[in-house]
């Protein structure tokens, strides 16, 4: 009797899913943006999608699994980049979606299920006069318990920092996977033990998350011909504390107009765009301080047609991520870097990327937020891919200018972010998951402390890939 035949009586009463095609369609996420992790992940595919709707439902699971030694890889809604909620070694893939009861909107913070959907949760806390302070572009789609464990920031970010900012994640309920699961709090600094590490360290089954007011934002596109004095005005807007943004990127020609379609007649072939989200009253400034350098207000929702206003996309769907899958979208060869620039100093490194590289090959597109306190800048560049060789030479041509690159092309927590694994997120593993069962494959630090980082981290645990069919 295989693993998983021992597991279903054990479960009983849990919804499960066992259609193959519905097995492999939970078992992805938006891995297939980054052209290398598709040709390393595509055959991986969960044995059993376990979907708990509540905490007692999610401990059972564990409880079950962790006796049968089955892996288990938690999943909110799969939109995620890097394969973070992919069972590399296959086993259970347990959906949180439903865990998804909001169960107070208070002053300043929601508290719910980890499961939610943001944009569920933003609609309600908008009915009470207030708004989720930060989401990522896929509010509508992502859950918030995802956000948190494979997230980093977003829209919002420009005013409220990101995730790790203290102040943001105020509280989270955390499910172990032990012999005896249970269920830990975690509040203050503590929940920086289950920020960001893909869930390798525990399911978190509820979170309390900050709010700020609600704003009617007013969604702008400010067009100009050159792509350095838009980057310098966006930096000088950001940096002014009168003006109330919530969303503030930069895409350069000639994409825009070339991948934002729905918006491509407000653009011309070589404009570069400023995207933005302010509030009414930091509009009429942006115009000014956008005229003083020769650019233009494109597009504003507060003055737009009916019809504009029901067919176009909101401008958060332009950026962060989406600004990747518009460009897909349109060309499938597109893929993206992740960047990071130094202050002082980036304005900089964003004139030399623009000299390196031809924008046939790529293109920047830099989002503006606030981190410790101070503002940064990072890029989502699109790359227009030819060859996996070619794209680690744009990596290193741009580590060698002294911009250091987040990797969407690797699926380990440590390969996508500093390098080093984060020695809070391996103690709590050791104590929350001491089998090493919770998403196996996504932290070096614990399969491989010796791992020295020159090579690529390949998973010893990964299912093997079907043999190619002629
Ligand atoms: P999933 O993809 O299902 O999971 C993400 C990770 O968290 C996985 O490792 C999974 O195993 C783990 N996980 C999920 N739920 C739990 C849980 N309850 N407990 C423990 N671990 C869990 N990200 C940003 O940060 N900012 C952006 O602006 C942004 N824009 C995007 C735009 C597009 C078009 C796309 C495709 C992705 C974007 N992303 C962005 C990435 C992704 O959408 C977000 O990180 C999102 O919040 C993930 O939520 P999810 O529910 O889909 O999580």
């Amino acid at each position: 009797m295989s693993a998983i035949d021992a597991l279903l009586p054990l479960i009983e009463g849990i919804r499960t899913e066992t259609h193959p095609k519905a097995i492999q369609a939970k078992s992805r996420d938006f891995y297939w943006y980054s052209p290398v992790l598709k040709r390393k992940l595509d055959h991986i595919t969960a044995d059993l999608i376990v979907c708990p709707v509540s905490e007692d439902e999610v401990l059972r699971v564990l409880k079950a699994c962790c006796g049968l030694n089955i892996p288990v890889t938690p999943r909110g809604a799969g939109t995620g980049n890097y394969g973070q909620a992919m069972p590399l070694a296959g086993g259970v893939v347990m959906d949180l979606r439903g865990l998804d009861a909001i169960k107070d909107i208070k002053d300043g913070s929601i508290i719910c299920g980890a499961g939610a959907l943001m944009g569920d949760l933003d609609t309600a806390c908008r009915a009470k006069g207030q708004e989720l302070r930060l989401h990522p572009s896929t509010k509508e789609t992502a859950t918030i318990g995802g956000f948190i464990a494979g997230g980093s920031g977003g829209v919002g970010s420009m005013r409220w920092g990101v995730l790790r900012d203290p102040g943001n994640i105020l509280a989270v309920r955390v499910a172990t996977m032990e012999d005896e699961p249970k269920i830990v709090t975690l509040t203050g600094r503590d929940v920086m033990q289950v920020h960001h590490a893909y869930g390798v360290n525990g399911i978190i089954t509820e979170v309390e998350f900050a709010l700020a007011p609600a704003v009617d934002w007013v969604e702008m596109l400010i067009a100009g011909s050159d792509w350095l004095a838009l980057n310098d005005l966006a930096d000088r807007m950001a940096h002014m504390d009168g003006l109330w943004i919530k969303e503030l990127g930069t895409v350069q020609a000639p994409a825009p107009h070339k991948y934002y379609l729905r918006h491509r007649k407000f653009l011309t072939e070589d404009e570069s765009v400023i995207v933005t989200m302010a509030a009414p009253n930091a509009v009429a400034w942006m115009e000014t301080l956008s005229a003083e350098i020769g650019a233009r207000i494109a597009y504003r929702s507060d003055q737009a047609s009916a019809e504009d206003l029901r067919s176009l996309p909101h401008v958060h769907h332009l950026m962060w991520n989406h600004t990747t899958l518009r460009a897909l979208r349109v060309e499938p060869a597109i893929t993206y870097l992740q960047v990071g620039f130094p202050n002082p100093g980036r304005h900089d490194k964003i004139r030399k990327i623009a000299a390196m590289f031809s924008t046939d090959e790529v293109m920047g597109h830099n989002e503006f937020f606030r981190g410790d306190g101070s503002i940064t800048c990072a890029g989502l560049t699109l790359v227009r891919f030819t060859t996996e060789a070619r794209l680690w030479e744009i990596v290193k041509a741009h580590e060698d200018i002294g911009c250091a690159t987040f990797s969407p092309h690797h699926y380990t927590v440590e390969e996508g972010g500093m390098k080093t694994t984060d020695p809070l997120h391996l103690d709590v593993k050791r104590r929350h998951d001491p089998k090493g069962l919770l998403n196996p494959g996504k932290m070096i630090g614990w399969e491989d402390p010796s791992f020295d980082y020159a090579d690529h981290y390949a998973y010893p645990g990964m299912m093997p890939a079907p043999e190619p069919t002629e």
